[in-house]
């Protein structure tokens, strides 16, 4: 929510501009009244809300971003999966839309108080992240970048996401070093344990080592130390430009980008554990003439199989 909520994709004049802008406050209002059948929050919920906004805003004072506006916890949606489902899908249990700023959580999944938390922290951690947006001619508002994430929904036959994966990877990192770095504060006002907290992001644990194996080669090919590596990969989720990303070509030549733009880009199942376990290998491979082979593999195992309609249906709207 720093530098961004701006429109990009073409140009656009002062009147389009303030027409969209208009649309998306006025579904931000709307965004901030309770669906049909959504209970009231309870205290603790309020207090947990509170807690998430003070511990982003820190996490971002720390690299250097001084100008996060909490979530308003009317946006914060937390539902019964009856709700939830009605409302929004079948498939992720949160989700966050950044054209309505809306948060919502599917509570009867989230069904402890620590994977509520982390749930809240995530959506909102994606808020908290760069937004860019794209308004067609025919008036349909999408969003063309939240955080690492980039989407041309001006390119209608080949619209894309790309580095969908790798920006979720980097999310839950910022997700577990909060967790961490407040590890004392997170017991005593809430009870939660290390362990309560490591549950609930354990699914993108896998790519935990991904991460580690392009930071440990972008600090030996820029050198960078690792901790200032991490740093930047963090950063580059709230900022328009991300520097750091031209260290990965360095590091691992000019097709590395396309190969992590890959990483969950199928839809869940066998052929992404498939390709995403080819990717985190290829970014552990030193030998660069095995990586290029492994690279021009894994891209046509992508063309073969993937798919480009727009899962996330839920990320465009008619203004
Ligand atoms: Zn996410």
């Amino acid at each position: 929510m720093n530098e961004g909520r701006e429109f990009v994709g073409r140009k656009y004049s002062q009147e389009e501009e303030d027409g969209m802008r208009a649309a998306m406050g006025e579904w931000a209002k709307q965004a901030s009244e309770p669906f049909e059948g959504e209970q009231q929050k309870t205290e603790e919920e309020m207090h947990m809300i509170e807690v998430i906004n003070d511990l982003i805003r820190e996490e971002l004072v720390s690299l250097g971003i001084t100008d996060y506006a909490a979530a308003e916890p009317a946006r914060v949606h937390l539902l019964s999966a009856e709700v939830f489902q009605r409302e929004f899908t079948n498939g992720p249990h949160a989700i966050f839309l950044p054209a309505e700023d809306l948060a919502a959580v599917n509570c009867d999944n989230a069904d402890t108080d620590q994977s509520k938390f982390a749930d809240i922290l995530h959506e909102l951690i994606h808020r908290a992240s760069l937004q860019l947006f794209y308004g067609s001619k025919d008036k349909r508002l999408s969003y063309a970048r939240l955080g690492y994430h980039f989407r041309t929904p001006w390119k209608q036959e080949n619209e894309r996401d790309v580095l969908q994966g790798f920006n979720e990877i980097l999310l839950v990192h910022t997700q577990r070093k909060i967790f961490m770095k407040n590890a004392e504060l997170l017991r005593r006002e809430f009870g939660f344990t290390s362990d309560d907290l490591d549950g609930p992001i354990y699914n993108y644990m896998r790519y935990a080592p991904l991460l580690q194996s392009i930071v440990t080669s972008v600090s030996g090919a820029s050198g960078m130390s690792e901790s200032e590596v991490f740093d930047e990969f963090e950063l580059g989720q709230f900022r328009l430009k991300i520097p750091i990303m031209k260290e990965i070509a360095r590091a691992y030549g000019g097709k590395a980008l396309r190969t992590l733009s890959y990483l969950m880009a199928l839809p869940e199942g066998e052929e992404r554990e498939k390709l995403d376990s080819d990717i985190i290998r290829y970014f552990a491979t030193e030998d660069r003439a095995t990586r290029d082979i492994l690279g021009e593999e894994i891209h046509e195992y992508f063309l073969t199989h993937h798919n480009i309609q727009d899962e996330n249906g839920n990320s465009t709207n008619t203004v």
